[in-house]
């Protein structure tokens, strides 16, 4: 599963793995199933597959934390959310509706081009549903970074 671009993740599991970064710990499974209404064997489901990608540290007794690798992707699916709900008030929306408008699909933008909007808004601190922070991808060398493309280091003569 290729999930450094930000594209490789259901949105169901985007959606958890939000809530693991804001509840922060350890959370239970019967937790995560009242919150989002679904069945607990469903829910174990999914975390055994988060688990899988490295994502997820089962806990004993029916729950799970997010993984040092988890905490990194969530706080980067906490900004995209963020940025993409901050975009949509400038156009129009409460800050509830863009929430609920970009739950729907975040799933499907891509690391860079959330790294790309936040320079052009700026780098904002404060989005409708709670703060933004920036990493590296955003904050780096202009339009593209984050992007593993290294450029090419010209070779002496290598150019008249
Ligand atoms: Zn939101
Ligand atoms: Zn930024």
């Amino acid at each position: 599963m290729e999930i450094r671009d930000g594209l490789g993740l259901s949105p169901r599991k985007v959606t958890y793995l939000r809530y693991f970064f804001e509840r922060g710990g350890v959370v239970k499974t019967s937790d995560l199933a009242t919150r989002f209404g679904v069945d607990p064997s469903t829910i174990t489901k999914t975390l055994s597959e988060l688990s899988d990608a490295g994502l997820l540290t089962l806990a004993p007794y029916h729950g799970a934390s997010l993984s040092p690798a988890g905490m990194i992707y969530a706080e980067f699916l906490v900004k995209r959310h963020r940025i993409l709900a901050l975009a949509l008030t400038h156009y129009g929306l409460s800050d509830d509706e863009a929430c609920a408008e970009v739950s729907r699909f975040e799933s499907l933008v891509s690391r860079d081009a959330i790294n790309r909007m936040c320079q052009a808004m700026g780098h904002p601190h404060q989005g409708g549903c709670g703060k933004i922070t920036h990493d590296t991808g955003c904050l780096g060398h202009g339009a593209g970074a984050g992007l593993t493309v290294p450029l090419p280091v010209p070779k002496e003569g290598e150019y008249p």
